[in-house]
């Protein structure tokens, strides 16, 4: 395993870079790439960025964001491949082809499910979001941090630690805020952008959404679920549906809260929050998916929502059970 001081050599040692990130991206993914790739340009560096799917609108008020492309546009030649906020290489899907075999990869993230993929790791489960861990590698190499790269990386930041209220909010994840705002990041502005703004039909959804919310009989875990024609009906697409998970978890005395999502691909997507010990990294491991004991997902293979819900809902009391 590599510290950010490593990182930070290892870096220097190449001239242009694939930075890529995770397919349906959060503020984490996008504000790293763009916060990595910015400080990368600085110290003369090539930078191509990417992501499958390419970004959320939530996310497009973002210094430089324009320049993410999605893989099929990845042009040029690159000497090392960046891979940010993903516990394993399926999460980046069809960008991992396109990395030639010995350009080396190095893998920054923040989940404990991370499969160390990469050539060099720098896995730290301890950062709340892995703009701090870019944040500590630009500090190692040196690169001032200007106002738009502040503003990437306390976008980073603010947005995996929920505004600073989750349980990995730390005093560095705080620390580290404070001198991106110092260097111009302006969180009013990022967070109106960011949970402020709405589509009209993104939250006609959610009202749609929030009526399927339901508990199991001893009010221990929650769940919503959408359906994939709601999307059309709402003219709303599947990024816009973030968040909705954290409602099921604000029932009072639940421990796990679960999102079931039609997906394209004829899966179902699950969404999953702890709310207590239960580790939900552990339960979306089970399903080949992934996250951080508080917040993780995973997709299922299944031919309805009802298929979905009882598979996850069996291995969740199973883990209960084996808990006591
Ligand atoms: P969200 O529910 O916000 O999409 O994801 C919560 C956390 O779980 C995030 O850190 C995200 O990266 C991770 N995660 C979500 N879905 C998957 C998945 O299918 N595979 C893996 N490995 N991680 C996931
Ligand atoms: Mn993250």
């Amino acid at each position: 395993m590599e510290s950010h001081e490593d990182i930070a050599r290892i870096l220097l040692r190449y001239r242009a870079f694939l930075i890529a990130t995770h397919v349906l991206p959060d503020g984490d993914a996008i504000g790293s790439t763009l916060g990595l790739g910015f400080g990368l340009q600085k110290t003369g560096r090539r930078v191509v960025l990417s992501c499958p799917g390419g970004l959320p609108d939530s996310l497009s008020f973002l210094p430089g964001s324009n320049r993410i492309v999605t893989p099929d546009r990845i042009s040029g030649e690159f000497d090392a491949a960046v891979i940010l906020d993903s516990s394993d290489l399926d999460r980046i899907e069809g960008i991992a082809s396109r990395i030639p075999s010995g350009v080396p990869v190095i893998n920054v993230d923040h989940h404990v499910t991370n499969k160390m993929f990469g050539t060099y790791n720098y896995v730290d489960p301890g950062a709340a979001a892995v703009g701090e861990q870019v944040y500590r590698i630009l500090t190692a190499m040196r690169v001032p941090v200007d106002r738009d790269m502040a503003t990437c990386l306390f976008t980073a930041v603010g947005t995996d630690s929920g505004f600073f209220r989750f349980s990995n909010t730390s005093p560095t994840t705080l620390r580290i805020a404070a001198r991106l705002v110092e260097k111009g990041a302006e969180p009013f502005r990022i967070s109106e952008q960011v949970y402020e703004t709405k589509t009209l039909g993104s939250l006609k959804l959610l009202g749609r959404v929030l009526d399927t919310l339901q508990t199991d009989e001893a009010g221990k875990v929650a769940w919503v679920e959408v359906r994939r024609e709601w999307l059309s009906e709402f003219g709303v697409d599947e990024g816009q549906t973030e968040g909705f998970v954290n409602y099921p978890r604000m029932v009072k005395g639940v421990e796990v809260a679960l999102l079931f999502r039609e997906s394209a691909e004829g899966k179902i997507r699950v969404g999953m929050r702890s709310r207590g010990d239960f580790d939900v990294s552990a339960l979306a491991e089970a399903f080949n998916g992934g996250g951080h004991s508080r917040a993780a997902g995973c997709s299922v293979e299944a031919t309805s929502l009802e298929d979905a819900r009882q598979a996850v809902l069996r291995k969740v009391y199973e883990m209960m059970a084996a808990a006591r």
